[in-house]
């Protein structure tokens, strides 16, 4: 610190008795003490005979830093200037980027899911990342894939039970129709009919709420421990007439030891029953039908075969979906409507078994039931 009077100081500085400085042209001490070895050279303010605090004038310099030094320092300074402006433009524009990456994909999903909302349910969201966001954008676009998915059975499901149901109701309507006009008198013959229709109509209303129930996880079983052996001759028994009227063989293979599962034993003989009514009307005069049960480890396997006409490669996959028949069962005037594989799956699965099919055309079929032992 240089002394007051030098002609070439450019700087003051004033501090108070305690030597914090109030006061600083170069306004960048104000508030600090000052150096104890800056102290020196100082011109006392003497008001009234007190010292009310001490002059400086010196260069703008107060580090005592050579010429080189503070060239040195200032360069430092700048370069450490643009080095924080560099980094701040540098955060901003990677700070920019990433909320854009970030942002855009759920810009893009709130969109969808808007149109969703809407009805589109074709809408997906291209995923490019395996980020969160990219799993969010996969799982939204497995969801509107099921969604479809189930509109387009739900449409096609009413699209069958009105074709279902248009068939018997117009035979019930033709036929009551003639016998009230008196076309056809009120016999047995022209009745008839009309009651046999009725009677389908019930059954698939029965079938469509049985359906409904499994879809809502409310089939109610009532179990016992059942017999499979007996089970399996039980229902042999009631299709032996209309085997032996088609000359079909229809036996029954079980193992000697009593297989038992823990079921409810209407509903098994109900789907056991829907396999071999399958496979009468599916196979030919002197072919065979054999039902089989084995064991094996915690399982117990129940089979239907047969040696009719077989599924084919396209159908296989299918025979258990609502209202599916092959071409070839379509044609039959007296085809069922496609719901008693679905059915007998429903009731399978309820029992927390499993049903299968393998098929060869020309050659038969075989469903195979697996149920958890007792
Ligand atoms: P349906 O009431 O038409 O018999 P199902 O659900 O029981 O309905 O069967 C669905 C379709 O599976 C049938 O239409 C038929 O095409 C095929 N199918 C079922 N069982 C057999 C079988 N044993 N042999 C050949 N085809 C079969």
């Amino acid at each position: 610190m240089q002394g007051a009077g030098d002609p070439d100081y450019d700087r003051f500085l004033i501090a108070d008795p305690d030597g914090w400085v109030v006061y600083d042209t170069a306004d960048e001490l104000v508030g600090l003490p000052i150096d104890a070895e800056q102290q020196e050279g100082g011109a006392p303010i003497v008001v009234d005979g007190n010292a009310v605090g001490t002059l400086w004038a010196t260069t703008g310099d107060l580090s005592g830093h050579s010429e080189l030094e503070r060239r040195f320092l200032d360069a430092v300074d700048r370069a450490l200037l643009w080095a924080v402006l560099l980094v701040a433009v540098a955060s901003l524009v990677a700070a920019a980027f990433l909320s854009r990456q970030l942002v855009a994909p759920l810009h893009k999903l709130t969109a969808a899911a808007e149109a969703m909302a809407e009805g589109d349910l074709s809408q997906r969201v291209v995923v490019r990342t395996r980020d969160e966001v990219g799993e969010l954008a996969q799982a939204f676009n497995n969801m509107a894939g099921d969604l479809q998915a189930a509109q387009v059975q739900r449409r096609q499901m009413t699209a069958d039970i009105a074709h279902e149901l248009r068939n018997p109701l117009s035979i019930i309507r033709g036929n009551l129709e003639a016998v009230l006009d008196g076309v056809y008198p009120q016999d047995t013959e022209h009745l008839s009919p009309i009651y046999e229709e009725t009677m389908l109509l019930q059954r698939l209303v029965e079938d469509l709420r049985l359906l409904s129930l499994a879809d809502a996880g409310q089939l109610q079983l009532i179990r016992t421990d059942v017999n499979v052996s007996e089970l399996l001759n039980g229902v042999a028994e009631s299709a032996r007439a209309a085997a032996d009227d088609k000359g079909v063989d229809l036996r029954v293979d079980s193992p000697p030891d009593a297989l038992y599962v823990e079921g409810d034993v209407d509903r098994l003989r109900q789907v056991i029953g829907n396999l071999v009514s399958n496979a009468l009307c599916y196979t030919p005069r002197d072919g065979t039908i054999a039902l089989r049960a084995r064991q094996a480890e915690h399982l117990i396997r129940i089979a239907v075969t047969d040696t009719g006409q077989g599924i084919a490669p396209a159908d296989l996959s299918h025979v258990f979906d609502r209202f599916y028949r092959s071409d070839n069962a379509r044609d039959r005037a007296s085809g069922g409507s496609g719901l008693g594989l679905a059915i007998a799956r429903a009731w399978v699965e309820a029992h927390g078994g499993e049903i299968e099919v393998e098929s060869t055309v020309g050659k038969g079929s075989t469903f195979q039931i697996t149920l958890p032992r007792t």
